[in-house]
């Protein structure tokens, strides 16, 4: 699932249902305590403790993006496509979709609106979405939607593991077989990566195996990326042991964050991914500053809680 529909599983945000599949709502919610995890916000952590930090507890905003903004527009048209009987799920007609799902997707999310305000010809808007049909026009090359038929698609999953960790997401498109094997399916409108970071990309569909194997019992059969953007497709089979796995390196992830949140050191963690950040006025590598900390610290030792300590030192 690409970012901004990702965002719809950020620990906090409501998803809720506005006729045409799940829509985020990230509505005024006061600062506190992480009280879910969904992969997206997994690979923040992995990826830069602070980072995590800006976005699930201080929820800095952070601009649109048109490749993001893209993505959820080439979901929705999956998505949609799917309502329409089997013969009819052609490539002119997914293209089709592409306009409306727009409006509505900038219906949904005004703030959107900025990303073509300067764009008074209209020129980048009219690149920016054949570029979406080009997508769209991919998809066709790597599977058949007339001999699919989803048991589910944009499913929000949720489950509570033993030691209460909530682990959430949503998952682009469920298949099942005749014979009751499970496939779970995600878009992805980028490039596939190079094998050796296959195991990254792999984290999050394992993740919803682990959440699908909790609330159903079934450990999926196979695990499919689709990579529109370069028109590959990544599959993993996974067996018990996988997901098993998964759920002691998210317990292990779950701690550290827990420390974290209740000391406030959270650490920045530079990459070259840090070119996509969009807090480096904030982060003390760049020469930012942290904004206060909101929540209540322990502090080492002591037992004590204080208020207001800066984040990251
Ligand atoms: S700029 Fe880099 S180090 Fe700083 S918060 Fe963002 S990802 Fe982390």
């Amino acid at each position: 699932m690409d970012s901004s529909i990702e965002d719809a599983s950020q620990d906090g945000d409501a998803v809720v249902a506005q006729g045409e599949g799940p829509v985020t709502v990230r509505a005024a919610r006061a600062a506190g305590p992480p009280v879910s995890l969904s992969p997206s916000r997994a690979s923040d952590f992995m990826q830069c403790p602070l980072l995590y930090r800006f976005r699930v507890i201080d929820r800095l905003p952070e601009k649109p993006s048109e490749a993001a903004t893209r993505g959820t527009l080439v979901h929705a048209v999956l998505e949609r496509l799917f309502d329409a009987p089997a013969v009819e799920r052609t490539v002119p007609r997914a293209k089709s979709l592409v306009p409306g799902q727009w409006d509505r997707l900038r219906e949904s999310r005004p703030e959107l609106g900025e990303l073509f305000a300067q764009d008074p010809q209209g020129e980048r808007l009219a690149r920016w979405l054949g570029e979406a049909e080009q997508l769209v026009e991919r998809w066709f090359t790597l599977e058949d939607p007339v001999r699919l038929e989803p048991v589910e698609r944009e499913l929000f999953v949720e489950t509570e593991l033993e030691s209460g960790l909530r682990l959430r997401g949503i998952i682009d498109r469920v298949d099942v077989a005749p014979t009751g094997e499970v496939r779970i399916v995600d878009y992805k409108t980028g490039k596939a990566p190079r094998p050796e970071y296959a195991e990254g990309a792999l984290f999050q569909m394992k993740f919803y195996a682990l959440v699908v194997w909790r609330l159903k019992k079934v450990v999926p059969r196979r695990l499919q990326l689709v990579y529109l953007g370069s028109g590959d497709v990544l599959t993993y089979d996974p067996v018990l042991a996988d997901l098993q796995r998964v759920e002691r390196k998210l317990l292990a992830l779950w701690e550290a964050i827990r420390q974290a949140t209740e000391s406030g050191e959270w650490r920045p963690r530079p990459t070259k991914l840090c070119g996509w950040c969009d807090h480096q006025a904030h982060c003390p590598e760049f020469g930012g500053t942290p904004p206060p900390y909101p929540l209540p610290v322990r502090s080492a030792g002591s037992g004590d809680v204080a208020q207001g300590r800066m984040g990251a030192d």
